[in-house]
């Protein structure tokens, strides 16, 4: 049988991921493909599931929950990447597993305290603004020590690391600099239980692995 489309598209990202995983000299296997399925329906999610992907990334709090919910028959993990409204932090606490774009410690509280019990904590990214460019989402660097602190306290919430939306670059240099800069605060930060690093999309995903990328966004 001829390879779908979706099939082509995910083993060419595939073999990108694992090109730049050999060149970084990085194991096998070390970065994970998270499906970026804004917009997309729920038949694609589902034969993207049978192709072998596990991991789906939504921008919008409502689509999550409804995409987890009609989905619920499949093993799947749901990432939350979008901004997050306060009034939306409910839905996020219970249908997702992870969040990558937490900025703020009124949104953690929220999801801490909305996390429901027999869920086990919510595993959360700090969205970190490594780029000059003006953009509303993301902690500066300065600010990230007492987030991180914060966070660190809730107990519902399990801080895994960090994550970053650089600005677009052209060349190489340029775009590896906000990915070094993010691999470089995560060492600072004072846990072992930060393993995450989610950065890193279509355009930019070989730059990312090579400076440390253990999940890149890509829109299928
Ligand atoms: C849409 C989106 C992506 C996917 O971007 P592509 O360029 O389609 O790979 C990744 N991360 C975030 C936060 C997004 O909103």
């Amino acid at each position: 049988m001829m390879p779908t489309e979706l099939e082509l598209k995910i083993s060419e990202i595939d073999r990108r991921i694992r090109s730049a995983e050999h060149a970084a000299g990085r194991p096998k296997g070390s970065v994970s493909l998270l499906a970026v399925s804004k917009t997309k329906p729920f038949e694609l999610v589902r034969q993207a599931h049978k192709l072998g992907l596990s991991k789906f990334g939504e921008n919008y709090a409502q689509e999550l929950a409804e995409k987890a919910q009609v989905l619920a028959d499949l093993d799947l993990s749901w990432h939350f990447i979008g901004p997050i409204q306060s009034n939306k932090t409910a839905l996020i606490a219970e249908f997702s597993d992870w969040v990558h774009s937490l900025d703020r410690l009124k949104i953690a509280r929220r999801l801490s305290e909305q996390r429901p019990a027999e869920k086990g904590p919510l595993n959360v990214l700090i969205q970190v603004k490594t780029s000059q460019e003006e953009r509303k989402s993301g902690v500066a660097p300065e600010a990230l020590p007492d987030l991180v602190a914060a966070i660190s306290e809730l107990p519902n919430l399990a801080l895994r690391g960090l994550m970053t939306i650089p600005a677009a670059e052209t060349d190489m240099v340029a775009k590896r600099r906000p990915f070094q800069q993010l691999r470089e605060l995560l060492a600072t930060l004072p846990s072992n239980q930060l393993d995450t690093l989610s950065m890193g999309m279509s355009q930019d995903l070989e730059a990312a692995i090579s400076e440390g990328a253990t999940i890149v966004r890509v829109g299928t």
